[in-house]
């Protein structure tokens, strides 16, 4: 590992100050949040800001909170605070299971959601819980502030539509409605299920009054080179009953909707294998988590 190269490192009070210091850097800067990501970066050289801006001194960016419509999780709330709480494990329980199995206890201990989204790794934990959760972005930038799907700000492995003004200040999960269930399964490459996915997924439905699937979401990790929404199995799953049979339907199409590609970790291949097997059993865990058995 290279050493850090040198840089200039600012600790604002407030976001309008860290925004400031930020456009004045114009694409040199970085916000450091966690550094669970953002100093290892650094270190191999994938990036080499000039000046850095740890966020860690602005009030009111950690939390987590009931507010009108949905939850509020603040940035800089760490993975550990999202694993532990009882409003996420009952509210949104998909994002608390990719919580708890997010690397190991001290990596969780530093590591932030914020930090999660702005690294937009393909294989991020938290990217596909929060999509199939349909968590709203706020963000806090050069023009102001604005909402933005979380599902919209992957643009590519390691790139996220944020300029570098650009902080996200918390998420909003909305409040889900009856017969919602969520679940996050992965594999890791030691089968310990908290290091880093080979594969990944995320469901989440809503069960109607009748047993039936009003609705679904399917998030794909390591399956592509950003977070990737399976369509084509949740519109299979979509007003029909949930049955063994139509479940697995849906996962063999999430294993064709995947892109995944080989490395040193594994083949695309079995990757692909990997799709169907966790769509499988994160579906399963989805409508399980909505009170509801799958139908043989
Ligand atoms: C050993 C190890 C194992 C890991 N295993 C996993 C795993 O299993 N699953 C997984 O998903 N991740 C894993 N990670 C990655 C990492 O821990 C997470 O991505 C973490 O959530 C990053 O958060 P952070 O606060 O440390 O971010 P930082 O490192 O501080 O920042 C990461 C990036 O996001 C940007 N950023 C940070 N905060 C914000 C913000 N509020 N607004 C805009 N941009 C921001 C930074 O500028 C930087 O580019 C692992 C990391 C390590 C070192």
């Amino acid at each position: 590992m290279k050493r850090l190269r040198a840089f200039d490192y600012h600790e604002p009070v407030s976001v309008g100050e860290a925004t400031r210091i930020l456009a004045a850097a114009r694409d040199g800067a970085r916000v450091l949040a966690g550094g669970t990501d953002l100093i290892v970066d650094m270190k191999t050289g994938r990036l080499r800001p000039s000046v850095v801006v740890n966020l860690k001194r602005i009030p009111g960016l950690t939390g987590i909170e009931t507010v009108a419509g949905g939850t509020r999780i603040g940035a800089l709330t760490k993975v550990t605070a999202i694993e532990a709480s009882r409003l996420i494990q009952d509210r949104h329980p998909g994002l608390a299971q990719a919580a708890s199995i997010l690397a190991s206890p001290p990596v969780r201990a530093l590591a932030t959601i914020g930090g999660n989204i702005g690294r937009a790794s393909p294989a991020s934990d938290l990217g596909p819980a929060l999509i199939v959760h349909q968590a709203i972005a706020t963000i806090e930038g050069r023009d102001g502030t604005r909402d933005e799907l979380v599902e919209d700000l992957y643009v590519g492995p390691g790139a996220t539509s944020l300029s570098s003004c650009d902080i996200i200040t918390s998420l909003f999960l909305p409040n889900p409605p009856q017969g919602f269930g969520s679940a996050h399964v992965k594999l890791g490459k030691r089968g310990s299920g908290t290091d880093i996915a080979l594969a990944g997924a995320s469901a989440s439905v809503v069960i109607g009054g009748r047993g039936e699937i009003v609705d679904c979401r399917v998030a794909l990790a390591s399956l592509a080179p950003t977070p990737l929404r399976a369509t084509a199995a949740e519109a299979m799953l979509r007003s029909e009953m949930p049955t063994e049979a139509l479940l697995a339907k849906a996962a063999r199409s999430a294993g064709e909707e995947a892109r995944p590609i080989s490395d040193l970790r594994a083949s695309a291949s079995y990757r692909r294998t990997l799709a169907e097997v966790l769509t499988l059993r994160a579906l399963h865990g989805a409508v399980r988590s909505a009170g509801v058995e799958v139908a043989a």
